[in-house]
């Protein structure tokens, strides 16, 4: 799933000499100390945010290292000379019972740096929006994927708030300055990223997990039903002593759709019925319910 989050730009300079050395690591060009304006940024915490959503802190580190190289890009107009900021150290940092990811990026002086730069210093660019890539959501309460399990993120369960716990980072991706830091809501916008969705993806992105996790269910049971007839009607063929052997008629079954499995079944329960009166009546509803397996049972 892709994340988006909205940070803060924390203190900014000069670089130190290890931290020149970081960046002359990343940069095309050799600069010096002077030539470069540094500034560091708090990206994701392991705290539950206003999304009741957390990074996992294990996760952490692996993410940090996720952010190192990556650039920082100013509103749109900037998309020409988009590469205005690059991150070139990140670690995990713990304060107070809560760790983050702290990471510092630097900014080439000169033309229209300067002007982001002044902008930094006054505090005007002081937000900026973060995103990544995870690849699991775990639910707080039961442990589960967070989509699947039924649980909701904000809602309480016998006094626990339900969160998401974001679990194995993919992909870090480029930051932004947010222009209008007045817009907080606008801020945390689970993007797209020009990446492929699977659908729980893109229900959870537009709040339609309720539904998503409903059609989940219903499709369970329907693969469960569909399961039932094949297991019927395999059952139906051997008691009626065609001379075929079993895997033969699964095989045949699998490649049969629910509707002709349906006619099939009440087909060959009709012969049944003519051939063997007792048998039906004592034999058929019995064993129907061994072959649903307990895990469609939701
Ligand atoms: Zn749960």
């Amino acid at each position: 799933m892709e994340i988006k989050k909205e940070t803060q730009v924390h203190s900014s300079g000069v670089p130190t000499q290890v931290q020149l050395e970081a960046i002359n690591a990343q940069a095309r060009a050799k600069m010096t100390a002077e030539q470069v304006y540094v500034f560091s940024l708090r990206l994701c915490d392991d705290q539950v945010d206003r999304d009741y959503e957390r990074f996992d802190t294990a996760a952490l580190p692996t993410l940090a290292r996720m952010f190192i190289g990556k650039t920082g890009i100013v509103d749109h107009r900037w998309s020409s000379d988009s590469q205005v900021a690059r991150i070139f150290a990140a670690e995990v940092v713990r304060e107070e019972g809560v760790s983050y990811i702290k990471a510092w990026a630097y900014i080439r002086r000169g033309g229209n740096a300067d002007e982001i730069i002044a902008d930094i210093e006054a505090g005007i660019k002081k937000e900026v929006s973060v995103g990544c890539s995870m690849g699991f959501s775990k639910c707080s309460v039961c442990g589960g994927e967070y989509g699947i399990c039924g649980h909701q993120k904000g809602e309480s369960y016998d006094g626990q708030v339900c969160c998401a716990i974001l679990q194995e980072p993919m992909d870090a991706y480029e930051f932004s300055f947010v222009a209008v830091p007045a817009q907080r809501s606008a801020g945390v916008i689970k993007g797209m990223g020009g990446k492929q969705m699977c659908l729980k993806e893109l229900a959870e992105n537009f709040g339609a997990q309720a539904e998503y996790r409903t059609l989940y269910k219903q499709a369970q049971l329907g693969i469960a039903y569909e399961k039932q007839l094949r297991s019927d009607v395999v059952r139906l063929c051997l008691s009626l002593e065609l001379g075929v052997e079993e895997p033969v008629l699964r095989s045949v079954m699998d490649k049969a759709g629910a509707e002709e499995l349906v006619k099939l079944k009440t087909a060959l329960e009709a012969r049944i019925r003519e051939y063997m009166p007792v048998v039906t009546q004592l034999g058929l509803g019995n064993s129907k319910q061994e072959t649903v397996e307990s895990g469609f049972l939701i």
